[in-house]
C-alpha cells in the first residue's frame, strides 16, 4: 500500500487513522469524532499503531490488514 495516506496528530502516542479521500476509514472524522485542527495527513505511520477500526473496514474493501509497527 504504497499509496495510503494516514491521519493522526503530531503527539506520539495515539493510532494512525487510515485516510481515504476526505474521511478515515472509520468514519471518525466526518462524524465529528476527531478535532480537524489537531489531526494531519502523512505519507507514513511514523511508527504509530493503526486504528483498529481503519483496519478493519480497510479489509473488508481490500481484503489485506495494513502491517501494524508495534
Ligand atoms: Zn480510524
Amino acid at each position: 500500500m504504497d499509496n495510503m495516506k494516514y491521519l493522526y496528530k503530531n503527539h506520539p502516542d495515539g493510532a494512525a487513522h487510515l485516510w481515504d479521500d476526505g474521511d478515515t476509514y472509520c468514519r471518525q472524522f466526518s462524524t465529528g469524532g476527531l478535532n480537524p485542527r489537531r489531526y494531519h495527513v502523512f505519507d507514513e505511520t511514523g511508527g504509530r499503531r493503526i486504528c483498529k477500526m481503519c483496519n478493519d473496514v480497510f479489509e473488508e474493501y481490500s481484503g489485506y490488514r495494513i502491517e501494524d509497527n508495534n
